[in-house]
């Protein structure tokens, strides 16, 4: 099986209107898996909650699967908060999804990436981003994926070292994903959008350390120009760091697939 992008959004989510048949064409010969939006919002937010609905999303995957020689698989993406945690796990239930993502996007009261070091300062930052990433881990323990890790701090701009102020906490984050069979994902657009890559090799090697063996590289796509970004890089970037297989997900079970060797650039 040749590994697949596993993050990206159509106009099943509201910040795209991008369309699946536009990912068909660039991703013939593989799977194709997309992650839609969940997100709750408390009432302090104003923001209208994000629920995908599942039953066109499954109904538009089975025409085109007809279509297109049954390739496309179902996902999500749900933006955990602990006081939503009931309502999620009630609309995950009985629903047959292939890959869940778990995402840290707010705090209840704004979403992390409007911020920067003018709004909060990087410390407290850091230390409120992963207290709720730690919870999210110990209580979402049926994601499969922790999504960009680094969200949080694509507004700010921090070294290798800054982060090492939050390690212990790291440590444990990514144990409990250990634990749990949850992959780390390598965001290429948190590394090379939001230029973030080196936070990347960092939390690579952390997630090894704890005996971490499950990678997914993946686009986190809202246009389909974004298709795969620059996964040679980030390929390139696992290989230097001693991981030569990725993780994909099926019926939110990992199996291994060698990293791929020769991926066109983008
Ligand atoms: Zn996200
Ligand atoms: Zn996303």
């Amino acid at each position: 099986m040749h590994y697949y992008d596993q993050h990206m959004h159509t106009h099943f989510s509201p910040d795209s209107v991008e369309t699946f048949e536009h990912y068909l064409e660039r991703s013939a010969g593989k799977n194709l898996i997309t992650t839609e939006h969940l997100d709750f919002f408390s009432t302090e937010q104003a923001s209208d909650d994000v629920i995908p609905d599942f039953d066109g999303y499954s109904a538009e995957i089975e025409r085109l699967n007809q279509l297109y020689g049954n390739r496309i698989l179902k996902g999500i993406e749900v933006g955990f908060t602990h006081p939503d945690k009931e309502r999620i796990q009630k609309f995950l239930k009985d629903k047959d999804y292939d890959l869940i993502l778990m995402s840290i996007h707010h705090n209840g009261k704004y979403g992390f990436m409007q911020l920067s070091n003018d709004d909060v300062p990087l410390e407290n930052q850091l230390k409120e981003y992963y207290n709720l990433m730690l919870q999210g881990v110990r209580e979402f323990k049926n994601a499969n994926v922790l999504a960009h890790f680094d969200f949080g701090l694509r507004s700010y701009e921090l070294s290798v070292a800054e982060l090492r102020i939050v390690e212990p906490k790291l440590m444990e984050i990514f144990k409990e994903a250990v634990q749990q069979d949850m992959a780390l994902e390598l965001n290429t657009r948190s590394m090379y959008r939001y230029g973030n890559a080196h936070l990347y090799e960092y939390a690579i090697d952390l997630y090894r350390s704890v005996g971490g063996t499950l990678f997914t590289v993946s686009s986190d796509a809202h246009v389909v120009e974004d298709y795969e970004l620059r996964f040679k890089d980030a390929f390139t970037m696992l290989r230097e760091h001693g991981v030569d297989q990725l993780a994909v997900f099926q019926k939110q079970q990992p199996t291994f697939v060698e990293l791929p060797q020769n991926v066109s650039a983008q």
